[in-house]
């Protein structure tokens, strides 16, 4: 299973607002100065790392925030210029960069279709203008057909849009009118992210005080469930928990697949490595990660880590269990017997075997028989993931 790639990720930390639910490292509002400076230190930090990219191919880049369309072009493409000093960037590269509806123009798509970037994410979570408003989102949903349209006819057509489920105000009505509209433009790829509200963030002080008009567990289930439900009807397959794609490979060569490469990368544990504040690496089962501090990571871009271990043997292969499990097609016995030179029945056979006769897992046998068969979890299953995966830590 592992081979000479390796994808990179780049995370840009500035959004315009932060928006009520969200924990992630992002700062506001973004300064003119800040961007200038903390590309300088992503090049720093790029060069410095050769010895992680020398003699790799290279699979994917994925540019994530925060909201890297804030960020000037000439800074990602200065960002992208460095990579390719050091990598070849060939033209199957799967380059994403994830945008928010607002903070993009036609001259600076332009300027991604010059530098490369052939994938946008775009946000637009909910079309409803209640609910964009309940999130303390900066956009409308005029804005995000708007931003569509600038990145489908300027020249980016492999678009992914994120929505959320289980929001303020959300009602199965109001989720089909969003999927209704999304779906409309035939984007290639669909994220439906259940909302979690985390602590320290506006949402969780709401919540505690009562006052966080959401949908009841029950119904914010049904939402879930129907989300599944209408994106397979249109055609969205499933792939992992929260992702789908149209047309997804199914064996005949004229189905193109646009599954996320780059994040098919983390689940499947291949290596990537993460620049940027608070970006995490792979490399192996060596993993480290950066900083969540701006200005110590901006002082000595790379050289501060939060984490810089080696995972255990034990480690690797829950790890290799839950993130692969979180896939629809699950993990290939094959694959754990090349990782870990040990069959995946000697260490999981057990807990596989009670996950199948409850019916949260199943085994298909390969065209080579067990042997290259796929264990994956079935639609109960992916429902209480979190549960079912627990099962795999050693
Ligand atoms: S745009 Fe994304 S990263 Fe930025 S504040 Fe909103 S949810 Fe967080």
């Amino acid at each position: 299973m592992k081979n000479n790639d390796i994808s990179i990720y780049i995370h840009i930390p500035f959004c315009v607002r932060k928006c009520l639910y969200c924990d992630f490292n992002s700062q506001v509002p973004a300064s003119e100065d800040a961007f200038f400076y903390y590309t300088d230190a992503l090049i720093k930090e790029i060069s410095s790392s050769r010895e992680y990219l020398t003699d790799r191919k290279l699979a994917s880049i994925y540019i994530g925030g925060g909201t890297p369309s804030v960020m000037p072009s000439m800074c990602i493409d200065r960002v992208l210029g460095c990579i390719s000093d050091i990598i070849s960037i060939e033209d199957d590269t799967e380059i994403t960069i994830e945008s928010n509806p607002g903070t993009v123009t036609e001259y600076k798509i332009k300027d991604y279709v010059k530098i490369g970037i052939n994938r946008v994410s775009i946000g637009a979570q909910s079309m409803i203008e209640d609910e964009l408003r309940a999130l303390g989102r900066i956009h409308t949903a005029k804005d995000f057909l708007e931003a569509y349209d600038k990145f489908y006819w300027g020249g980016i057509d492999n678009i992914s849009v994120d929505v959320m489920t289980g929001i303020p105000y959300q009602t199965r009505e109001s989720l089909i009118k969003t999927l209704e509209e999304v779906i409309r433009l035939h984007p290639k790829h669909i994220s439906a992210y259940s909302l979690i509200v985390e602590n320290g963030t506006p949402f969780y002080e709401k919540l505690m005080y009562g006052t966080l008009p959401l949908p009841t567990e029950d119904e914010a289930y049904i939402i879930y469930k129907l989300t599944q439900q209408y994106l397979a009807q249109n055609g969205y397959k499933r792939y992992e928990i929260s992702n789908y794609a149209l047309g997804t490979k199914s064996g005949s060569s004229k189905d193109k697949d646009y599954r996320c490469r780059h994040n098919l990368r983390y689940w499947e544990r291949g290596d990537y490595i993460g620049f940027g504040v608070s970006s995490a690496s792979l490399i192996g089962n060596h993993r480290f990660t950066n900083t969540a501090e701006l200005s110590e990571y901006v002082s000595a871009p790379g050289a501060v880590k939060t984490e810089d271990m080696t995972l255990s043997d034990k480690d690797a292969m829950a790890e290799f269990m839950f993130l692969g499990l979180r896939k629809t097609d699950g993990v290939k016995i094959s694959d754990f017997k090349e990782s870990f030179d040990t069959d995946i029945a000697d260490i999981y056979g057990e807990v596989m075997k009670k996950h199948i006769k409850d019916g949260l897992a199943e085994f298909i046998a390969g065209e080579e028989g067990e042997e290259d068969g796929r264990f994956m979890l079935t639609e109960r299953g992916m429902d209480v993931a979190n549960y079912v995966m627990s099962d795999y830590m050693l």
